[in-house]
């Protein structure tokens, strides 16, 4: 996760291009096509080929390959052993930290991306998703959009400005890292409590998010992820003594259980917007016309109009932006058609507003299930079952770095002509929960541009369009020299 691209309403994007931008992009291209040299393209073309070829899944596959083919790549460029840094708590879990020293005029900055990919079956695939595979206009393969085409990136660049003698103002740091999409073995996780002094940096950007999104071609917003709710599983159990289903009780499992799932679905948490989301729907009811418009700006108000609030939440993602979501997504119960359930037992996922914690949405889903039979648990990203949440929580996001964003905005004007740079919230999680808890504001910040209906992350068949990645090579370059005093 994430790479969750937010699919805009049609009525959103015709109504903010204006009349004379529309026809401009009609009549000329309307992205300037990559500008990266031969040798770039090759570069990143083949570090690309050699991640997307290293399996980095939890089952079967080693992160640490993939880590060192990065590491043995900036050795040969000119890296220095002494700034780089291979290490994790087991032999297929090794995460890279490496250094490009600046001039330390500024803070450094601290690039993080996870190397692991989720699970892919070749029987799912048209493709084997462990062979790197041009075609179409795309490149094929397990992580071409769930990030490996974003590690290259950041390799890319590296090798790039070090090739090129280049001296940023500030040290730049990159964390290639292990277990993002699962596994019991986060990298950023492990690294900022084994090697805090390694990634110590003024604010962290994370290519796992946001990005361009693509409509028939048309960039319609560069994406700026400022914060991301959190992630929760609560499991649900009633235990009953059962018996013969000749013999009916009142007091059955499948019935308590169903109860409190009908109370949840029921259940609304409550309207919430943070500094993040407020930019957004502000920004966004300046290109909506009329009742929606309307209903946008009722619940920017001091006092927000909660009937404004129910008209939009019936969008699946502004809901999901404007409340903690709370939704039932597995059920089991019983074990015989012939007999009283002794156990029910449901998952609940939670997406959790930051500035709450995963403990609190626990004790609230007790008081929604009102019912003292029906047991809830915290399931952790590992899988195991705890009797109670830990305390941690997404903290309420910092302010925008205004730094960052003149850079977005000035790159996307240059790179996606006409599309707005959008700050938001996403809905799925990332590796940035641990950085923005260690007290680093991370953004996550893509130069990758997708169709909205062609979002493969996790999926089957993924990929991603040779063009797009190519520009994204080229957009990363520009932003991290913009960053570090280069441009
Ligand atoms: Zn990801």
């Amino acid at each position: 996760m994430p790479k969750l691209r937010r699919k805009l309403p049609m009525a959103r994007i015709t109504s903010f291009l204006a009349p004379a931008l529309l026809s401009a992009s009609l009549l000329s291209p309307h992205h300037a096509s990559a500008q990266v040299d031969e040798q770039t393209r090759k570069l990143s073309h083949d570090i690309f080929q050699q991640l997307i070829e290293i399996n980095t899944t939890d089952s079967i596959g080693s992160v640490s390959a993939a880590s060192k083919a990065i590491q043995q790549r900036l050795l040969n460029a000119g890296f220095v052993p002494s700034d780089m840094y291979l290490g994790g708590p087991n032999d297929r879990k090794e995460n890279l930290v490496v250094r490009y020293r600046g001039t330390g005029k500024q803070k450094p900055i601290l690039f993080i991306g996870h190397l692991d990919v989720v699970e892919a079956r070749r029987e799912d695939w048209t493709t084997d998703p462990f062979k790197f595979v041009e075609k179409d206009g795309f490149y094929y393969g397990r992580g071409t959009q769930d990030m490996k085409e974003s590690d290259t990136i950041l390799a890319t660049t590296l090798i790039r400005l070090k090739q090129e003698g280049y001296k940023p103002d500030r040290d730049l740091i990159v964390a290639f890292t292990a277990d993002e999409e699962g596994g019991s073995s986060n990298g950023v996780d492990w690294l900022l409590k084994n090697h805090r002094d390694l990634l110590n940096a003024d604010y962290v950007l994370n290519p796992d998010g946001g990005g361009v999104d693509l409509e028939h071609g048309k960039p319609v917003s560069m994406d700026v992820d400022a914060t991301e709710k959190l992630y929760g599983d609560y499991q649900l159990t009633v235990t009953n003594p059962g018996g013969h289903s000749s013999l009916p009780v009142p007091d059955n499992a499948i019935y308590h259980l169903a109860d409190a799932l009908v109370n949840l679905q029921h259940y609304q948490f409550p309207f919430e917007l943070n500094s993040v989301t407020r930019a957004y729907f502000d920004r966004l009811s300046t290109m909506e016309t009329g009742d929606r418009a309307a209903d946008l700006k009722a619940i920017l108000q001091p006092t927000p109009d909660l009937e404004a609030v129910a008209r939009l939440s019936k969008n699946p993602e502004w809901n999901s932006m404007m409340h903690t979501t709370c939704v039932a997504t597995r059920l089991q119960a019983g074990h015989a058609n012939n007999a009283l359930p002794q156990m029910a037992q449901a998952n609940v996922n939670c997406r959790i507003l930051p500035g709450h914690s995963l403990a609190e949405i626990r004790q609230q889903l007790i008081k929604i299930f009102d019912d003292p039979k029906v047991t809830v648990r915290y399931v952790s990203d590992a899988g195991e079952v705890f009797d109670t949440a830990p305390d941690r929580e997404q903290l309420p996001p910092p302010p925008l770095n205004p730094q960052v964003m003149a850079a977005v905005e000035k790159l996307t004007a240059k790179f996606w002509p006409g599309a707005p740079v959008i700050p938001t919230m996403s809905t799925g999680a990332s590796d940035s929960v641990y950085t923005n808890a260690a007290g680093m504001p991370s953004y996550a910040v893509s130069g990758i541009a997708i169709e909205t209906n062609d979002v493969r992350a996790h999926g089957k068949d993924e990929r991603i369009p040779i063009d797009s990645f190519y520009r994204g090579v080229d957009f990363y370059y520009q932003l991290v020299k913009m960053l570090s005093g280069g441009a």
